[in-house]
C-alpha cells in the first residue's frame, strides 16, 4: 500500500530529524550551563542583584531545555521500532530502591519526606531493568516537583493475583480531575498559574508508554491541594522462572 510505505518513510524522516536536533542541542546547551556556573559561583567576579537574577533564570531555562533534550529522546528512542526491551525477573524491591536514590539528598534539601513501604519485600516482576526504572523515577521526580516543603512523598509496592502495583504518592498540588487522563499525552500540562512552565510536557507520555511495552497499566487519581497518586502494574515473575 503506497501510503503506508510513505507514511513509514515520513515517519522515519520525523524520528531522525528530532533525534539529531536533540543531540545538536545538547553540547551548546553543556556550555550555557558551564558558563552559568561559573558566573554564579562568582569566580569572574562579584555579581549585583540584577545580574545574579538574570543568570539564575538563564540557569533555569536551561535546566528546562535540558530536561525537554532528554525527554524527547527517550520517547524517540522508545517510539523507533528499534527500542528492545529486555525482559527479566527482578525484585521489585531493587526498581524502587535504585529509582528512589538519586532524589534521597534533594528531598532533604527541599524539606520533604520520602518513605518506601515495601510490603512486598519477596515480589519479582517481569521487567527492563533499565526502562522501568527511568518510568519511577519520572514518577518520582514529578511527585517532588509538585510538592512544597513539609510534603510527603510515599512509595508502596504490593501484590495482588500476579500483579504488582506500584503506587507514587504524593501531598502536593493535585490535579484537577479534567486532567486526570490528558496528562499522558504529550506535552500536555496542567495550565494553572505558573505550573506550566515547571516542566516539558513529555515525561508521563514516555512512562505511559514504557509501563504498556510491560502490558501493564499506569492511571492517576489526584484532588486539587490533597495530592496525587499515581499507580502503575507489572506482572509478576516466578522466583525459580529463568527467562535468560
Ligand atoms: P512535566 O512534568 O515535564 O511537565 P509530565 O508529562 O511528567 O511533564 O507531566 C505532565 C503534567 O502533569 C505536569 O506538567 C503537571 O501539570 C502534571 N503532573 C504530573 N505529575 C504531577 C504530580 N505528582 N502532582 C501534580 N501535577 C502533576
Amino acid at each position: 500500500f503506497q501510503n503506508v510505505t510513505q507514511l513509514k518513510e515520513l515517519e522515519k524522516i520525523r524520528t531522525d530529524f528530532v533525534a539529531t536536533i536533540s543531540h545538536e542541542f545538547k553540547t551548546p546547551l553543556t556550555s550555557i550551563m558551564m558558563g552559568t556556573d561559573v558566573l554564579m559561583e562568582e569566580r569572574m567576579g562579584r555579581l549585583n542583584e540584577d545580574q545574579r537574577q538574570f543568570i539564575e533564570a538563564i540557569r533555569e531555562d536551561s535546566n528546562r531545555l535540558t530536561k525537554l533534550v532528554n525527554d524527547l529522546l527517550e520517547l524517540m528512542k522508545i517510539e523507533s521500532a528499534k527500542a528492545v526491551f529486555k525482559f527479566k525477573k527482578y525484585p521489585i524491591k531493587d526498581i524502587i530502591q535504585c529509582s528512589v536514590k538519586p532524589f534521597i539528598q534533594l528531598v532533604i534539601q527541599q524539606g520533604k519526606t520520602l518513605y518506601y513501604d515495601n510490603k512486598e519485600e519477596n515480589s519479582y516482576v517481569l521487567a527492563d531493568f533499565e526502562k522501568i526504572t527511568w518510568a519511577l523515577n519520572n514518577l518520582i521526580s514529578n511527585a517532588i516537583k509538585y510538592t512544597d516543603s513539609g510534603d510527603e512523598i510515599t512509595i508502596t509496592a504490593k501484590e495482588e493475583k500476579n500483579i504488582v502495583y506500584v503506587t507514587v504518592k504524593d501531598t502536593g498540588m493535585g490535579i484537577p480531575q479534567e486532567y486526570h487522563e490528558k496528562i499522558f499525552e504529550k506535552f500536555v500540562q496542567v495550565r494553572d498559574g505558573d505550573m506550566e512552565f515547571r516542566g516539558t510536557g513529555l515525561g508521563l507520555a514516555v512512562v505511559r508508554e514504557i509501563i504498556e511495552a510491560h502490558n501493564g497499566r499506569i492511571w492517576c487519581e489526584s484532588e486539587p491541594d490533597i495530592g496525587s497518586s499515581f499507580t502503575f502494574t507489572l506482572y509478576t515473575a516466578e522466583k525459580e522462572q529463568d527467562l535468560e
